[in-house]
């Protein structure tokens, strides 16, 4: 087991959670029902952690969340500058002209 990622809100830990379960990739969130008690524990297990079960699968999750959460690709569209066609935000050319973004 290894911990893959912190973060301190729930909804943005199972939505890794469940970006990982699409790569096939078996995961855990600790510290979901615990009380907070950052003077005992340190303030890092005030945050919630998302653990992988299998070790091996950690450099794959980690590049999943990089790309899905820590940086994520811009989806809004764009509008190209020699034919004015809108392209969607995942296109790096023109669809209709293929103008480099
Ligand atoms: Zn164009």
């Amino acid at each position: 087991m290894k911990r893959i990622y912190t973060h301190e809100n729930v909804a943005v830990l199972h939505s890794a959670k469940n970006i990982l379960a699409l790569n096939d990739i078996e995961s855990l969130v600790k510290n979901e029902h615990t009380i907070p008690n950052g003077a005992r524990h340190g303030i890092e297990n005030m945050f919630l952690q998302l653990w992988i079960i299998n070790d091996q699968d950690f450099a794959k999750a980690s590049t999943i969340i990089e790309e899905q959460l820590t940086n994520p690709k811009p989806t809004k569209p764009w509008a190209c500058h020699k034919c004015d066609e809108e392209n969607d935000g995942s296109f790096d050319f023109c669809w209709k002209c293929q103008t480099e973004k």
